[in-house]
């Protein structure tokens, strides 16, 4: 935790859970991207958590963005970013949306079908695009893999169809999966790429952009290899697939330029044990998978909890959100340790929380308030 988030959680008083974000932290993250991968553009994946303050440093540090929806479009135009430096990232999209994005002036689009490129051709006339080609997401700890992209050969035909249709073919883009901890794991979609640049400038279309994509990691409970050795080994993968012919790329982190910037302050509201015999406490907090951990769920993201009674001696728990549906347990076939001396009452501090929490918070399930975030 950062001494700026440790002194605005001893100043205010809250009935929380509440996230505080520290914007150093980003603007380190950011400066960090730009330097491991230097002639990369980053576009932040906006919807990690879009505070407008967040957006409105990154603008100013000269990222560019990834949006998802026509209203992640606007919220990041209101943080002062031209239309050029956004691009349209879901490969679902409404036709009138499109057109919504093209007359607020956005011209890079993603695809990953036919049906799309036509959509594009017909309200976005001349744009450019790129063509997402399956991932595995293999080793991600959260991964994306069957619902986007295709497959190389079919990105050839999509890719063709575009330019047919006036569009421009600009590129391809993949995403290796969220939470990556393998930074090789970025090879193997390289291979695919370069292969699907080659077919294409056979048949008269040279492609010039290459999108990387998300995935990079921040640390919870395991360490993770730093930006500098995704840099080295993504560029070393470049250099071998596409030799001295390296495309213009650019990276969509999200949960790496975010994640580690944030904290969640939580309490306990009760615990207890369903038997006398069971040797596990059930934990539930006052934050659950509908009001900012839906990461937790399949026990996927692991956060760290710190308590201030972490020196005492452990024991497992049940961990659980404070909603009325059942599946709000955050962690239960692997059980969670915790000090046997928390109390309810007790603040908790969720570590690595700046991204994939606010926004995956419901709108009042139960009645229990969205997320509330500071941006300090
Ligand atoms: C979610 C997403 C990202 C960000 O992924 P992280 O793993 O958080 O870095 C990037 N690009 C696209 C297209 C996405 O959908």
């Amino acid at each position: 935790m950062t001494d700026r988030i440790k002194q605005f959680l001893a100043r205010t008083r809250d009935d929380g859970p509440r996230l505080v974000v520290d914007l150093e932290v980003v603007r380190d993250n950011y400066l960090a991207f730009a330097k491991a991968l230097p002639d990369t553009r980053v576009f932040y994946a906006v919807k990690a958590n879009p505070a407008p303050e967040i957006l409105d440093l990154l603008a100013r540090l000269g990222s560019c963005f990834d949006a998802a929806s026509v209203a992640e479009i606007e919220q990041t135009l209101a943080a002062g970013a031209s239309p050029d430096r956004i691009s349209y990232g879901n490969t679902i999209k409404k036709e009138r949306d499109i057109a919504r994005a093209h007359a607020l002036g956005v011209r890079l689009f993603a695809v990953d079908s036919d049906a799309e490129v036509d959509k594009i051709a017909r309200v976005a006339p001349g744009s450019k695009v790129f063509c997402r080609i399956l991932c595995d997401g293999a080793g991600a700890e959260w991964p994306l893999s069957r619902k986007f992209g295709c497959t190389p050969e079919l990105a050839v035909s999509v890719l063709e169809r575009a330019h047919r249709l006036g569009l421009v073919a600009h590129g391809l883009s993949f995403h290796v999966g969220s939470q990556q901890p393998n930074p090789r794991a970025w090879e193997g979609a390289l291979k695919a790429s370069a292969a699907v640049f080659k077919e294409l400038a056979e048949r008269g279309i040279q492609l010039s952009m290459l999108n990387l994509g998300g995935g990079f990691p921040t640390r919870y409970l395991k360490p993770v290899p730093g930006v500098r050795a995704y840099g080295q080994t993504i560029f070393r993968a470049l250099r071998k697939h596409f030799g001295n012919r390296i495309p213009e790329t650019i990276i969509e982190p999200g949960r790496g330029m975010v994640g580690n910037a944030g904290i969640i302050e939580a309490e306990v509201v009760l615990i207890s044990r369903k038997s006398e015999e069971d040797p596990r406490r059930w934990v539930y907090l006052d934050i659950g998978k509908f009001n900012g951990l839906a990461e937790t769920m399949d026990e996927m993201i692991r956060y760290p909890i710190r308590t201030d009674y972490d020196d005492d001696v452990m024991s497992p728990c049940v961990v659980a959100g404070p909603t009325c549906d059942s599946v709000d347990v955050l962690y239960e076939k692997e059980p969670y340790m915790l000090p046997v001396s928390l109390e309810i009452g007790a603040k908790v501090l969720i570590e690595g929380t700046g991204a994939y929490t606010t926004t995956y918070a419901s709108v009042g399930f139960n009645g229990f308030p969205p997320l509330k975030s500071y941006v300090i």
